[in-house]
């Protein structure tokens, strides 16, 4: 069970809103660093452990920033996202460069940055070369354990994803990278999304370390490093329950004395989670505009599917508060949906709530992550602002809503 709350009162929100109108996600700065920094302390057992915020998930400079007084690195997986992770003063191998079918001079500006580089298949190795001129001193690869890996419902089956080297790919390719003058070593994969079953992560961990094994004693070459990814997933249902981080802690410290303790070395462990860091602390602050009563009951809000695509998209689950009526009874049901011309632009099918009024304050939880970030302007919507709730309880915009004048910007007419 995870019980729903928002960190703001409806009086405290009203105030929010005279300022900076609907729709906003908002982020709650607190509950964030708290969370990151539990993360990191279930973690103190494995020296070097370290973290990588995935840039996609909340593509915010500073977000960026408060993870990275933390020590927090940033995992990017594209130029946009190297760019953002240098405003936040992100450097060197604190910047992860995770991407497939990169372009060279994508390739360029991350080993400029000092990036640790993550190739995600043989090939990339000669095209690295030819992008830069000369290799650099660290290569990450990144495994695709296929068959042995069963997948999960955002991800897929490992098998039929793009991403990544085979078993053999990648012996190989330490052993080229090698023999080319590189001199450090590391191994990432990413194989699970939103995954709420621990269990899941030390399969992935108990592969990952066997291999970095099987590869020491075939070739002397040990890992910097070892990225286990992100895709801990969090609980957008009530009766789901969070990944608890010292129970996710334990599993892997399992997993590695098993594997590492009869080697005698000690290879770092890295994650890059996004969703479990940011995800449970953004919201989706919304108002209700319209109702309508036909075949079902409507209630149209001033956001849509450009703000948050996840329900439209995955058919996925975000819960909803009305604010001020936390406590009243749900017995009203509704579909509630936003003014895309796309019929699945709903946040919401058949939800039971209280009541709704036009002018009512609707909240969408767990917004995060995955949220803005995956905004759009189909249809002319334009992306909103986004919020930072300080630990004072002050607000800081920490991005300006489009415009029109943004939409247009790129027109030749
Ligand atoms: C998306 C992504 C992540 C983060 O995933 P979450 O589900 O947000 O934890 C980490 N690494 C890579 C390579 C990704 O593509």
């Amino acid at each position: 069970m995870t019980e729903k709350k928002v960190p703001f009162t409806k009086e405290e929100i009203e105030k929010i809103i005279e300022k900076y109108p609907t729709p906003f996600h908002i982020y709650d700065e607190k509950a964030i660093l708290d969370n990151a920094k539990a993360f990191l302390d279930a973690f103190k057992w494995a020296s070097g452990f370290k973290e990588y915020f995935a840039v996609k998930a909340l593509p915010n400079p500073a977000v960026l920033k408060l993870l990275a007084g933390l020590g927090i690195g940033a995992d990017c997986s594209s130029i946009a996202e190297l760019y953002l992770a240098e405003m936040a003063g992100i450097r060197g191998e604190d910047i992860m460069f995770t991407s497939n079918d990169t372009p060279a001079h994508e390739f360029k500006k991350a080993c400029e940055m000092g990036a640790v580089i993550n190739l995600d298949d043989i090939t990339h190795i000669e095209f690295l070369e030819k992008s830069l001129g000369h290799l650099p001193e660290l290569l990450c690869f990144r495994y695709n354990p296929g068959p042995l890996k069963g997948g999960n419902d955002i991800i897929g089956k490992p098998q039929e994803a793009k991403y990544g080297l085979t078993r053999q790919q990648m012996i190989d390719a330490y052993k080229i990278s090698k023999a080319k003058g590189v001199k450090r070593f590391a191994m990432h994969t990413m194989v699970a999304s939103n995954e709420l079953n621990p269990e899941y992560f030390a399969e992935t961990a108990i592969i990952l370390f066997q291999l970095a094994a099987d590869i020491y004693k075939e070739t002397g070459i040990e890992m910097e490093f070892i990225n286990l990814g992100g895709g801990v997933g969090i609980p957008y249902k009530q009766e789901q329950d969070r990944i608890e981080w010292e129970d996710l802690s334990a599993l892997i410290k399992k997993a590695y004395e098993d594997v590492f303790n009869q080697l005698g070395y000690n290879p770092k462990i890295y994650f890059e989670l996004g969703r479990a860091i940011t995800g449970p602390y953004g919201y989706l602050v919304t108002k209700a505009i319209h109702e309508k009563h036909i075949y079902k009951e409507y209630i149209g809000l001033d956001a849509c599917m450009a703000n948050l695509m996840r329900p439209a998209l995955y058919g996925a689950y975000h819960h909803i508060t009305v604010m001020g009526k936390e406590n009243a009874p749900c017995d009203y049901m509704y579909d509630i949906s936003g003014s895309l011309c796309e019929n699945n632009d709903k946040f919401a099918v058949d939800r039971k709530l209280p009541k709704i009024e036009i002018g009512d304050i609707i909240v969408i939880h767990d917004t995060g992550a995955h949220g803005h970030a995956m905004g759009f302007n189909y249809n002319g919507k334009l992306r909103s602002s986004e919020l930072l709730l300080k630990q004072d309880g002050s607000v800081e915009m920490i991005r300006r809503a489009e415009t029109l004048e943004d939409l247009f910007a790129t027109l030749k007419f």
